[in-house]
């Protein structure tokens, strides 16, 4: 895992190794200084001459000026790598959850998509700045410290680190708890955001339930949880640093008693007695350099490892090595033997055969949860079917490219989803680089063109969140509109209608039939009137196709669907 978290440096080597080095050099001047303070104090001070003491007393503060400068690049420098690495991720982490299939969207919570996207990035991102630099050059500081402190005086060196084995099993200690305290928190704040998305896209339906106060209670329940979570993962890390704390001021503690007994020994000078309690400042700098490392590196790998989470989840479908690039299909398809269950507990469709000449429009009816939806999401490979075959003009959709395949067939649903945007922008989304004349077109055809016209902005009107301030006719007018823009050879029709009222619903049926003239298309309908046109209907229930012929043939054998037929219109 460590060795994939370091591939996101490659591309910014050249930032890093500045960073790098512009830390280094700070770490050097800041092993360097107490030294010279001893010089100072022991070789500079008795000797009286204040000309070199000026003189050097001016190029220290040359040099740190020089180091203040380094700190501003090490700091500056270092963000901006983190935020790069971070911009690279979020951008993978997007690109990636944009090539996944249906099934990765069923089975995924926004919420949690949005926390990854978010949240978890950032502490990968700081993680990415502090990590190895932090690190190495605590290391450094350390041990060049140490060796210096040794060089002057051993005994007082060792009194200085004796303490040490216990804050480095304090230290593991505390990663380990403090890894699972953060691992666990971001698993809660994920469930917070995924309450959020689901109470805030559902909001229409939560307020005509009146069920506020039931969805504020199951956002306290996982507010609460994120609390606890969060309130036992900075116990943790209180603990730590405290503890960390503690012992650090007791090393200086030590050192203080043992060189004032050394220097009344005469075995340390005044100077040597400074630089050491200096030293041991310089020493336990990387400590704390490591502890607050300790809080960083076990929050950004638990980010880490949620990221490659998503990140390591292939899309299910995707194009075959030998696919081809189809266009101007005709659209004959074909469904041989075709067996498909959204998962291993239910088979929704089995062993359908079925035969569809281009040009033609089908109308599939039956009971909802029949299985319409699904044999028209086969089609264009929404999802891949478990045993059979599919094909469209004699090729097997699996041969084909899947952005061809999917350039070729055009569905419009039942919810029109509208993104944040002008009127021209949602109905160019059916074609891109569309002319403003083939927008205007589309426009006109779908019987779009009066109701824009009258709109004070026409076309440039911005369209609320999901569209919402367009009515159910519109939207679908605007659906249509992108269809026409989108020519696809197959059409797909799942209750384009059914949400809107018969009057509105006949309008609608009137750009329908244009859209769907010399197209091979499928039509599910819930209301029979809407089909009257059709070649051929299907009936489709549980059990498979049930029926399969014309409207008025069907009508005729007085099988399920003259039955549905009667329910309709007698009321
Ligand atoms: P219809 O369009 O005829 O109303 P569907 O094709 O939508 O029926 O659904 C057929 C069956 O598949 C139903 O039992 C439904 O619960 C199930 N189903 C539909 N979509 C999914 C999905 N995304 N994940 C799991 N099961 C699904
Ligand atoms: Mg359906």
């Amino acid at each position: 895992m460590l060795k994939k978290f370091f591939s996101y440096y490659k591309p910014h080597k050249r930032l890093f190794l500045i960073d790098f080095c512009s830390a280094i050099f700070v770490a050097l001047l800041e092993l360097a200084f107490p030294i010279a303070v001893q010089e100072f104090i022991d070789q500079l001070l008795p000797s009286g001459n204040w000309d070199i003491i000026v003189t050097v007393s001016i190029l220290l503060f040359i040099v740190y000026l020089l180091s203040t400068f380094l700190q501003f690049i090490v700091s500056y420098l270092g963000h901006k790598l983190g935020a790069n690495i971070e911009t690279d991720m979020r951008e993978q982490l997007f690109t990636h959850v944009q090539r996944q299939s249906f099934r990765f969207f069923d089975n995924t919570k926004t919420g949690h998509i949005m926390s990854r996207i978010t949240n978890d990035l950032f502490d990968i991102g700081e993680l990415a700045h502090h990590g190895p630099e932090d690190f190495f050059i605590a290391i450094m500081t350390f041990i060049g410290a140490f060796a210096i402190m040794f060089h002057i005086n051993p005994e007082l060196a060792i009194v200085a680190v004796v303490t040490l084995p216990f804050l480095i099993v304090l230290v593991t200690v505390s990663n380990f708890k403090m890894n699972a305290a953060w691992r666990n928190m971001y698993g809660r704040i994920a469930d917070v955001n995924a309450r959020v998305e689901d109470s805030v896209s559902g909001a229409r339906v939560v307020q005509s339930f009146t069920n506020q106060a039931f969805e504020i209670k199951r956002f306290q329940q996982d507010n609460g949880q994120f609390r606890l979570a969060k309130i036992a993962a900075y116990k943790v890390m209180a603990g730590t640093h405290s503890s960390i704390y503690m012992m650090t001021r007791l090393i200086t503690l030590l050192v203080l008693v043992f060189g004032a007994w050394f220097t009344y020994q005469g075995t340390l000078s005044y100077g040597e007695m400074v630089s050491f309690v200096l030293y041991v400042n310089v020493l336990i700098k990387p400590v704390d350099k490591i502890s607050a490392l300790l809080e960083l590196y076990p929050k950004g790998m638990a980010g880490f490892r949620r990221f490659l989470d998503i990140l390591e989840q292939e899309p299910e479908i995707t194009d075959s090595p030998q696919a081809v690039t189809v266009s101007s299909l005709k659209g004959n398809i074909d469904f041989h033997h075709v067996s498909f269950g959204y998962d291993d507990t239910q088979q929704v469709l089995s062993d359908i055969d079925l035969s569809i000449q281009s040009g033609q429009t089908i109308a599939f009816v039956g009971p909802s949860g029949a299985g319409k939806t699904t044999i028209c999401s086969l089609i264009p490979r929404f999802y891949d079917v478990d045993e059979g075959s599919i094909t469209i003009d004699g090729i097997d959709t699996r041969d084909m490219t899947l952005e061809s395949l999917r350039s070729q067939i055009g569905i419009v649903q039942q919810d029109v989803f509208l993104f944040t945007g002008t009127i021209k922008e949602n109905i160019a989304y059916g074609k891109k680089h569309a002319t403003e004349d083939e927008i205007l077109e589309a426009a006109r055809k779908a019987h779009l063109e009066e109701f824009i016209q009258d709109l004070p902005l026409g076309y440039e009107t911005q369209i609320g969140e999901r569209g919402l301030k367009l009515s159910g006719g519109q939207k679908q007018r605007l659906a249509i509109a992108r269809m026409f823009l989108k020519n696809p050879p197959i059409l797909i029709l799942d209750e384009a209608t059914s949400a809107l009222d018969t009057e509105t619903e006949k309008i609608i049926q009137r750009s329908l039939e244009e859209l769907a003239e010399d197209r091979t298309t499928l039509v599910i309908a819930h209301r029979l009137a809407t089909i009257r046109g059709a070649d051929r209907v299907i009936v489709v229930t549980k059990d498979g196709i049930a029926e399969d012929g014309k409207y008025h043939e069907l009508l005729e054998s007085g099988g399920i669907f003259a039955n549905l037929h009667n329910i309709q219109f007698e009321s």
